[in-house]
């Protein structure tokens, strides 16, 4: 049996040379300035890494997720960050597999070229948080459009996006019968929007995220950009969400290697007490047990990741593997800063950055407990809750 079948191991050499053009200090300096890596996004978008899953026949490559986890892991492994562009792998399914041939045709092929970015996912509101049945912000269709008013937060690259895939309620929650009824999903054109009833506030964070608020004052979007049949936008974006959990965990695999293969170099290297740090079993067990949970964290990524290219059901697969790949790349990383001493909290080392990176992902795009709320109750069948 071939262990490497599909590992996409051109793909993964490819990107490995592509980041070797970005270098620790590159990512430094964006990160003091909390800047948008503007020509590492073009050089990933030029070499068509981030249209894998876009069909051929819309200029795609018509790559499964398979690809696209391949893609980010060495990204991340290579100390880069995939947070500026990977929205527009996970939201592309939404539009792949809900969107009419007329927006296909319309948008495909100029995000496949890069004309066009599709980089913003807009769906958690500050009163709703995780339980998105609550989200509030409203669509009231007049003829050809809709009227959208509302607000957004934490929706990231929202500046650096021309189109932005938006849940919204098209009925109120208490006018349906099921609470996930009555949500659309719409394309927001965001070159139109920004200044003409969309507002985009940016918000610090601890890592450079270019993530943001946004408030909707009766902002005109076209019927014509309704994914799908109004009122079953949540349905489609649960889908998003199964690739988007998938391919975060990804990143957090590569992360983890980033922190493994930072760590092992360095304790092979350093010398105190006259020997190198790595020959004590205090400072070999923490990256051994690194590896051993990156490694079988990368198994249930690779395994939610072959289930939805297969188009079954991987709900719970993905949120395991999210919630595996986060905690071992957290994990790895607080090894990596102790591994490290002094030196872990130096900037020029990179291990502090995607210390901080890293760490994001037990709180998003889902948190730890609201997993392990749908495995006991869904895959355990515990009682409900909430
Ligand atoms: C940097 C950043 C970028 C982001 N980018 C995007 C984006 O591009 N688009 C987008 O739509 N969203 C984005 N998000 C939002 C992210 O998905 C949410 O922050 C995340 O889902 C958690 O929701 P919340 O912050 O509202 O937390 P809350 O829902 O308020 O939860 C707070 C805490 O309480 C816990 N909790 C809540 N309810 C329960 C319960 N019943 N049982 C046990 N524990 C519970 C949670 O696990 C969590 O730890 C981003 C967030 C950040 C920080």
């Amino acid at each position: 049996m071939d262990l490497h079948a599909d590992d996409h191991r051109e793909i993964r050499d490819a990107v490995r040379r592509l980041c070797a053009e970005f270098p620790g200090s590159y990512w430094q300096a964006l990160d003091r300035e909390r800047a948008y890596p503007q020509e590492f996004v073009a050089a990933l978008t030029k070499a068509g890494f981030l249209s894998v899953l876009i069909p051929e026949v819309y200029g795609g490559s018509g790559l499964g997720l398979g690809a696209a986890i391949a893609i980010l892991e060495e990204i991340h492994r290579a100390g880069c960050n995939g947070g500026a562009c990977h929205a527009q792998m996970y939201t592309m399914g939404t539009v792949l597999k809900h969107g009419s041939d007329e927006q296909k045709r319309r948008y495909l092929p100029l995000i496949a070229s890069g004309e066009l970015r599709l980089q913003a996912f807009g769906v958690t509101e500050p009163t709703a948080g995780t339980d998105t049945t609550r989200i509030t912000t409203f669509a009231r269709r007049e003829g050809d459009k809709y009227i959208v008013n509302g607000q957004k937060i934490w929706i990231s690259r929202a500046e650096h996006s021309d189109l932005m895939v938006l849940l919204v309620r098209t009925t109120p929650r208490n006018e349906v019968t099921k609470p996930t009824d009555g949500m659309s999903v719409l394309l927001v054109d965001m070159r139109e929007a920004v200044g003409n009833g969309l507002t985009v506030r940016p918000i610090r964070t601890m890592l450079n995220h270019a993530t943001t608020e946004l408030f909707f004052d009766n902002l005109e979007v076209p019927v014509a950009n309704l994914v799908g049949v109004e009122g079953e936008g949540f349905r489609y974006i649960l889908s998003g969400m199964n690739a988007e959990r998938i391919l975060i965990a990804s990143e957090c695999i590569g992360d983890g290697r980033f922190f493994i293969d930072k760590a092992t170099a360095y304790a092979k290297e350093r010398t105190v007490f006259g020997r190198a740090i790595g020959s004590n079993q205090g400072v070999q067990f923490p990256i051994a047990r690194a590896h051993v949970q990156v490694t079988a964290a990368a198994e249930v990524v690779a395994k939610a990741a072959r289930m939805y290219d297969q188009g079954i059901s991987c709900g719970t697969e993905a949120n395991m593997a999210k919630m595996l790949a986060s905690e071992a790349s957290w994990y790895s990383a607080d090894m990596c800063i102790q591994t490290h001493g002094g030196f872990g909290f130096a900037e020029e080392y990179d291990v502090e950055r995607k210390f901080r990176e890293t760490r994001l992902y037990q709180v998003a795009p889902i948190s730890t407990n609201l997993i392990l709320s749908h495995v006991a109750t869904h895959t355990l069948g515990l009682p409900k809750s909430f």
